[in-house]
């Protein structure tokens, strides 16, 4: 069946959801996005991606062509022309079209479109499992060059990672800072318990401040971990009881080796299970209702 797509102000059919080869967002990677999920008919955390989506928008000098309360509509309106309860949802907004040239000036209008298509889940024996993560060769992009804490267009340095990872036979890739510190993975923050204390890295480590990194330590300290955000190297991830990774697409994914080394007993931690169980609590609960 083929997908409802919102570009540039009208709903038009996937097939007719077509942008211009001078679209600086593909020219250049130059635009911003979102990525978020609904859950049984409710939207998880619009509001805080939304608040995301406008700030990276505004650290880029681009100005979404939609108020807030808007495209919060487009988007509940997107799920609902699909027909979808279950959902992952793209929104991407970019510099528009302009000339072969860089400059965003002669980009007088931005490109918006929001996709809400069914969600492919991870496979179960994923969580089960847990994954194996190795230490990637690229690393973290300067935030003084262009900060990680912008979700743009320019994934490029992700992308290598994750090419790199997928080389070394491993799940995914654990990118560090300039300065060795541990940043994130190629789509995912980063976790680790260490004796009841759930660790993970700072914004300023050069992360993406995830809105599912967010939820998990506001569950930890509900479950009575210290939580600390601080600067971790590889020997903390190695050391510690227990490591895993958090995003909207991939949730809580338990981490059991890095660069080889077993984390805890080589099976998802027993704090790790208790966090998902949470996590699956809370999206039950809240978001925001689609078809009411
Ligand atoms: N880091 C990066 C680089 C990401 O792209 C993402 C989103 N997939 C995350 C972390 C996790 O953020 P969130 O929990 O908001 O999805």
């Amino acid at each position: 069946m083929s997908l409802v797509i919102y570009l540039n102000g009208e709903f038009v059919k996937e097939e007719e959801a077509k942008i211009s080869v001078f679209d600086h967002g593909l020219l250049y990677g130059d635009g911003v996005f979102e990525g978020l999920r609904s859950y049984n008919g409710k939207i998880f955390k619009l509001d805080e991606h939304l608040v995301r989506l406008y700030n990276s928008a505004k650290a880029i000098l681009l100005e979404i062509p939609l108020k807030f309360e808007e495209l919060k509509n487009v988007i509940v309106e997107t799920v609902k022309r699909n027909n979808l309860k279950d959902s992952y949802i793209r929104v991407v907004v970019t510099r528009g079209v302009g000339d072969l040239g860089l400059d965003p000036r002669k980009c007088p209008k931005p490109t918006i479109f929001v996709i809400a298509s069914s969600i492919q889940l991870y496979p179960e024996t994923l969580y089960e499992r847990g994954v194996d993560v190795v230490t990637v060769p690229t690393r973290r992009i300067l935030h003084e060059s262009l900060n990680p804490a912008i979700k743009s267009l320019n994934y490029l340095n992700n992308i290598l990672a994750k090419i790199e990872a997928t080389n070394a036979g491993a799940t995914e890739g654990l990118i560090l800072n300039q300065f060795g510190y541990v940043s994130e993975c190629t789509g995912e923050n980063i976790f680790i318990i260490k004796e009841n204390i759930l660790k993970t890295p700072p914004v300023s480590a050069g992360i993406l401040e995830g809105v599912t990194r967010k939820v998990v330590m506001d569950i930890g300290k509900n479950i009575g971990l210290e939580v600390k955000e601080e600067n971790l190297t590889r020997y903390d991830i190695y050391t510690s009881d227990e490591c895993f990774l958090t995003g909207t697409a991939a949730e809580i994914v338990p981490v059991v080796s890095v660069d080889k080394r077993i984390i805890g007993d080589g099976r998802p931690g027993k704090i790790t299970k208790k966090i998902r169980k949470e996590f699956q609590i809370i999206i039950e609960l809240e978001g925001f209702s689609i078809y009411e």
